[in-house]
């Protein structure tokens, strides 16, 4: 997987390598995805050119030392694959209720920053991030760094340890027997091929659920591992994207906001304002569903374009729940933010150039880590799991930590595991 883990695997064991005066190893990443980025991917059009939607995270804290110091490595590649995010870019949204009426109030972050809350720690560290130019850069900055070698629209279907050869077999195409090569160190950087959701998205057993199963000596530590990954639940989102131009995108691209953090709303979690393609006059709007609305409007499918329905098999959905989300996204967004935001018709269906397009994260936010770094890794069968369902919730500092902080702690101790394993650093520390 070509998300933020498997994205800082491949360039910290390159830069581990460079570190070392050794050979990069060749790092091959198979992604199902069109392009790197996962959960932290960019929605984009050949229609628009300009138009770029980061519909998943659309930016992440970081409080860990070594992910602040590798964020501070990806500041300086070139070009810049990370930038600060600054907390005045989000608001928050709330209602405020009288017998009669609701009214929704917009809060800016920074107006409490300048009260002295506790906001204004994070924004003089500066630790909140987003990847550049947009959330994908962050992954394709990295992969291409890297060197690693890329195949997209690849679903890794068969994993399987050769015990004489001591190497990972690993298959694709529709049965999982097309050969994709054979490695001395395999990085599973996703939960799904190890957890039960692989079986109702993509049909049959887990791929490393078989891999353990097809094992002559069975690994109780891969076992116990695997029992984890399955046991955790992920919460999931409906992202539903727009883009406008004309007078509606000048409306938008006006607020001087970027992310709204919806409470109290049944079905909106989030809005956010994409400005890639402001200079251009197109705004992308990404409205992001609360969890409860995702969970009871399963029926919609995962969406027209997505990785699971394209070439996972994933059932196509039904189109009038499709219809029926959209319809609730946008009734929701016109009774929070409009009019405080923008007029009505400029958050309307019929004045977007694009859109409303949906798409489902099944398993968007994981409730807790699964692993820790430890359990994550087998050294007797060379394998390391890496993603944010590894790690600490909390930092050394007692911080909770952010899901694409995990991904990327996760990635750092990964490639840190995989050098020993391929013994060309040792007793290396992170
Ligand atoms: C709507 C939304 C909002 C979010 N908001 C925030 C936020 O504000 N802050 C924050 O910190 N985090 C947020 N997150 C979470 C954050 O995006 C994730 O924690 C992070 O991106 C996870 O990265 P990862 O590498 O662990 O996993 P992923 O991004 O899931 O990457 C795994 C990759 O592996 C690929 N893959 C899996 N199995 C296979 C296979 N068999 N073959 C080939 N490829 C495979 C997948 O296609 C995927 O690209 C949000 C997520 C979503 C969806």
């Amino acid at each position: 997987g070509a998300g933020v883990a498997g994205s800082t695997f491949a360039f910290e064991l390159s830069r581990r390598a460079r570190a070392a005066g050794v050979p990069a190893p060749r790092v091959e990443l198979f992604e199902m995805g069109r392009a790197p980025g996962g959960r932290a991917s960019t929605r984009r059009t050949r229609e628009f050119p300009t138009f770029a939607a980061d519909h998943g995270a659309p930016f992440f804290h970081a409080s860990d030392l070594n992910v602040l110091a590798l964020l501070q490595r990806l500041q300086q590649i070139s070009p810049p694959a990370v930038e600060p995010f600054h907390r005045a870019e989000i608001v928050d949204v709330r209602a405020t209720r009288s017998t009669a009426t609701t009214t929704w109030v917009t809060t800016s972050r920074s107006a409490k920053c300048k009260e002295g809350s506790s906001a204004q720690a994070n924004d003089v560290s500066g630790s909140s991030f987003v990847g550049r130019p947009t959330m994908a850069g962050l992954c394709e900055q990295m992969v291409k760094s890297s060197g690693a070698t890329t195949r997209f629209q690849t679903v890794v279907r068969r994993v399987e340890w050769q015990a004489n050869e001591c190497v990972w077999e690993l298959g694709g195409g529709d049965s999982g027997l097309e050969p994709l090569g054979a490695f001395d160190v395999l990085c599973v950087a996703s939960a799904t091929p190890a957890h039960t959701r692989w079986s109702s998205v993509f049909g049959g057993e887990p791929p490393v659920v078989r891999a353990a199963e097809l094992l002559k000596t069975p690994n109780p530590a891969l076992e116990e591992a695997l029992r984890k990954i399955s046991a955790v639940k992920a919460k999931p989102v409906l992202a539903l994207v727009l883009a406008f131009d004309g007078a509606a995108a000048s409306a938008w691209n006006a607020l001087p906001w970027t992310v709204a953090e919806v409470h109290g709303d049944d079905v909106l979690g989030r809005v956010i304002i994409g400005r890639h393609g402001a200079a251009q006059g197109l705004i992308s709007l990404v409205l992001h569903s609360t969890h409860e609305f995702a969970m009871h409007h399963a029926s919609a499918g995962y969406g027209r374009g997505s990785a699971a329905e394209r070439i996972g098999g994933a059932s196509k959905g039904c189109s009038d729940a499709r219809e029926q989300v959209e319809q609730s996204l946008l009734e929701s967004l016109a009774r929070v933010g409009v009019p405080a935001w923008v007029r009505a018709e400029h958050a309307s269906r019929d004045s977007a150039v694009y859109g409303p397009l949906m798409h489902r994260w099944g398993g968007a936010l994981p409730e807790r880590p699964a692993l820790t770094h430890s359990a994550a890794v087998i050294p007797a069968l060379k394998l390391v799991f890496a993603g944010d369902y590894v790690g600490e919730e909390v930092s050394a500092k007692g911080e909770e930590l952010s899901f694409v902080e995990r991904a990327l702690s996760s990635g750092l101790h990964a490639a840190g595991s995989a050098s020993e394993m391929l013994r060309w650093q040792k007793n290396s520390a992170l």
